[in-house]
């Protein structure tokens, strides 16, 4: 409550009405003022005034008395009759003067038994000018006593008139001086009011400035939050499709397309480092800044900075003149080189080119969510190699690579089933290195696994991508071909046959010749299923090994004859 009383009063509003109301109160009491003395001023000129009026009045009663004085003597001495009617006439004008003055002091209760005085020298004075004809006599006494009192008379206005001049002198002053304090207050009241308001209107001018600077912060604000609410927003897409990639070219594809979000207006690649740890292969890359310089598809790891410091590197016009090497064209005015780390070891760099001032201001806002993303790529690439890892060790073989035994029994389920549903034809190859135990003590174990890495490279390369590879145990081998007919596959096994009996000639002569031995099992003719076709094929290796080695034999005795036959009949056809 007192806070509000306190901010009403020091409100511009309230000092404001306060002054307005003091200033009607002070020109209500100016007034009453002025009025009251310009009343006393009026009431005190008309005082002085009616104490003129009395005195001129008493002078010329005094020149009447005085006319009646020498008239009277000139009828003693001349008898002129004319002089008698003087005195006589100038008798009544001052008995009439002296029934005005009674008037006009009629106020003044000091003068009252002088004017009666003076009523009884009129009396007497009109006595004696009675007895004046008869006795001769001068009305003498008459006449002393009557200027006596009219000169007693006129010496008490004199005094009142002095009296009066000296109070409407005083008021008159009082009048002047309240004016003057009226028009001091009232231009000390006009600047107090004049200087709220200019201090209202200055404190006004500050308060906008002020409202305006707040709002632009808010402004900025908002603008702010929104652009960390479109980041998260961005940033949580790009963890959700990082997550649903399920090899490594969806994970560089998802991360450049991120970016590219992420960071309207710029351009740049993501390059990983292979497993020899010294080059560089540029794996994705996007562009939305128009121009950009290009990155080779493959670099050093010394070429770029980032990645030999270690951490994220800046490069900017006049501020680092050191720059990487890993652009076709020169390099660019503006750019970035962010490394990728996944579990403490660096894999890889994200590199960002700022075309313009505004690329590059957008890119210094959302580091941190460029970083984010940097690391959430990362953690992608390095899981998916974990699990392909994974993946390889339950069904690859650590030696040579290819499928294992128990990934070829599962995966000749499945293409049975295929072949079986499709109508197809499908042949297992039983393949065995000849003499191998005989190998292995000339020439020593670590040679012997040289050499089935050697062979399984053949297989590798004599086989359709959709074949299936696997090390069945030991120094044998099983190889499936979906789709393909006893001579097909008969041709086929034949051919890797040929290749490894050149295998060691070609390179190397110092351990001799390595050969194989193949048996083939064809479905559906020779097994329907796999335990069926796995047995034909390995009583098919084991005659072809009875037979001398180095050499393809079929499950079904006559089906090499059946063929030729067949070749032949189709050859005279
Ligand atoms: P055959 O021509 O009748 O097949 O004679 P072979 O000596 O190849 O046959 P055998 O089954 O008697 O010997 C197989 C040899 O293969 C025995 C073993 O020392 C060798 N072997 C099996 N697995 C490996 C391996 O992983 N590395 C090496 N170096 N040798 C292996
Ligand atoms: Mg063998
Ligand atoms: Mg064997």
């Amino acid at each position: 409550m007192w806070i509000r009383k306190l901010s009403l009063r020091n409100s511009p509003v309230a000092l404001i009405v306060a002054a307005a109301i003091g200033s009607m109160l002070f020109t209500l009491g100016a007034g009453v003022f002025l009025y009251r003395s310009s009343n006393s001023l009026i009431a005190a000129a008309s005082m002085v005034e009616h104490t003129q009026d009395v005195l001129s009045s008493l002078q010329s009663a005094s020149s009447m008395a005085e006319r009646v004085g020498t008239a009277s003597r000139l009828y003693v001495l001349t008898k002129d009759e004319e002089q008698l009617n003087t005195a006589r006439g100038s008798l009544a004008f001052l008995q009439t003067t002296t029934v005005h003055i009674r008037s006009l002091v009629s106020d003044n209760p000091n003068q009252t038994p002088n004017v009666e005085r003076l009523e009884g020298c009129e009396v007497n004075l009109t006595r004696a000018l009675e007895r004046l004809q008869s006795n001769k006599e001068l009305p003498a006494n008459q006449l002393l006593e009557c200027r006596k009192t009219l000169g007693l008379m006129t010496e008490l206005e004199r005094r009142l008139l002095k009296m009066r001049t000296e109070l409407s002198a005083k008021t008159s002053f009082v009048s002047i001086a309240g004016e003057l304090a009226f028009v001091g207050l009232s231009l000390a009241a006009l600047a107090i009011l004049f200087g709220l308001l200019l201090r209202d209107a200055l404190r006004r001018k500050e308060i906008a400035r002020e409202a305006a600077l707040v709002n632009q912060e808010l402004a900025k604000s908002v603008t702010t939050l929104k652009d960390r609410a479109s980041e998260s927003r961005l940033l949580t897409s790009a963890r959700d499709e990082l997550q649903l990639c399920v090899n490594l070219a969806q994970v560089y594809r998802a991360a450049a397309t991120s970016l590219a979000q992420l960071l309207p207006g710029s351009s740049g690649s993501l390059c990983m480092i292979n497993h020899s740890r010294h080059i560089v292969e540029t794996v994705s890359e996007w562009n939305e800044g128009g121009t950009r310089c290009e990155v080779p598809e493959i670099f050093s790891t010394e070429a770029c900075c980032g990645l030999r410091s270690g951490r994220l590197r800046w490069r900017r016009t006049k501020v680092s003149e050191i720059h990487c090497d890993h652009f076709l064209h020169g390099a660019p005015a503006c750019y970035l080189c962010i490394p990728m780390v996944a579990h403490g070891e660096t894999i890889g760099i994200l590199h960002i080119e700022c075309g313009t001032e505004d690329a590059e201001l957008l890119v210094e806002q959302r580091i941190d969510g460029v970083r984010q993303l940097v690391e959430l790529t990362g953690m992608a690439v390095a899981s998916l190699q974990l699990r392909n890892k994974l993946e390889n060790q339950s069904v690859r073989d650590g030696l040579t690579g290819l499928f294992n035994r128990h990934f070829m029994q599962i995966a000749l389920e499945r293409e049975l089933a295929l072949a079986r549903r499709r109508q197809n034809t499908l042949a297992v190859l039983m393949v065995d290195v000849d003499h191998f135990k005989k190998f292995n003590d000339l020439f020593g174990h670590g040679a012997g696994d040289s050499v089935l890495k050697q062979v399984s490279e053949v297989f590798r390369a004599s086989v359709r991508t959709e074949d299936i590879v696997c090390r069945y145990g030991g120094e044998e081998f099983a190889i499936i071909l979906p789709d393909s007919s006893p001579l097909g596959s008969y041709e086929r096994a034949e051919v890797i046959r040929q290749k490894i009996a050149e295998m060691r000639k070609a390179s190397d002569t110092a351990y001799g010749q390595v050969t194989v031995s193949i048996g083939v099992a064809v479905f559906p003719q020779d097994g329907r299923t796999a335990e069926t076709l796995l047995r034909m094929s390995d009583e098919a290796l084991y005659r072809a090994k009875r037979a001398g080695r180095n050499q393809v034999v079929l499950a079904e005795p006559f089906a090499m004859e059946a063929m030729q036959l067949e070749e032949i009949s189709q050859g005279s056809a």
